[in-house]
């Protein structure tokens, strides 16, 4: 048993909390191993991530991954990344995992992170994938935005994209409990960047109160800024919290990018964020 489990199971001890949370946990990466082929159940199962309490609409715990603060070294920051908002767009999953894996062997301390690499388990791990959740509601468009909270993003659904079931912003903001997770992972964890992955537009775009700061690259990916949509994530916290939000389209929803594509976005990442943190 490793270090971790077994502090895990020495909390567990006194929060009434038992090897179940592993055998939850496991449940989850064989679900995920057996839908994404370039993530085995071992590279998911080895980063002991953990259940963060909040579940999707069909009961699949959303899933935790922590790099704290090392003693040595301050942090410069927090930063929150989230893959797999849209269910039909896996390898914006299965790159979160690779740089899971980047940080389970050059994690510094350089910065705080906490990730959660599939916001939409229901979207994703059925047997025909899926952009929106279980209740068919694009999680993109169910935050609460002030113009969202006034109808703007139901508005904007039903004359803007006329009615597309794939944009769904659910029947009032934060209807869904992924978008509720979200929610309250950013007003408890206080990050100072969000790091969103998504497919398959080829490009950054950023979200915050000021787009001077916007990458003008990250790896393959160039800057395109494609303004904010009523409900969206990058509109409730890189303009109404003033919370940057970073989002990488890959250029595919199923075509992994190449070793060096991966490893190239993940480094220019790192060195934006030293930059502007
Ligand atoms: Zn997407």
């Amino acid at each position: 048993m490793t270090r971790h489990r077994l502090a895990i199971l020495l909390g567990c001890a006194l929060f009434i909390c038992t090897s179940a949370t592993f055998a939850t946990v496991d449940a989850v990466c064989k679900k995920i191993s057996d839908k994404l082929a370039s993530v085995s159940f071992e590279e998911c199962s080895v980063l002991e991530m953990t259940a963060s309490g909040h579940s999707s609409v069909n009961g699949v715990p959303l899933l935790i991954k922590e790099y704290p603060p090392l003693k040595q070294r301050k942090s410069r920051g927090r930063i929150l990344l989230v893959g797999g908002t849209h269910g039909d767009e896996l390898a914006a999953i299965s790159i979160v995992f690779k740089w899971m894996h980047t940080l389970e062997k050059h994690h510094s301390g350089l910065f705080h992170w906490r990730i959660n690499p599939l916001m939409n388990p229901d979207g994703a791990l059925q047997r025909k994938h899926q952009r929106t959740n279980a209740n068919g509601v694009d999680l993109n468009r169910n935050f609460s935005t002030p113009d969202s909270q006034n109808g703007a993003a139901l508005d904007y659904w039903k004359v803007k994209t006329y009615g597309n079931k794939r944009r769904y912003p659910g029947p009032y903001p934060l209807s869904e409990p992924e978008t509720n997770w979200l929610h309250q992972e950013i007003e408890q964890f206080k990050p100072d960047v969000v790091i969103a992955v998504h497919a398959p537009y080829s490009l950054v775009d950023y979200d915050a109160p000021s787009r001077k700061n916007a990458p003008r690259r990250i790896g393959h990916l160039y800057k395109n800024l494609m303004g904010t949509y009523p409900g969206s994530l990058g509109n409730y916290a890189g303009i109404y919290l003033g919370v940057p939000v970073i989002t990488l389209e890959l250029p595919h929803a199923g075509i992994m990018p190449t070793r060096r594509q991966i490893s190239r976005l993940w480094t220019d990442l790192v060195r934006w964020l030293v930059r502007n943190i």
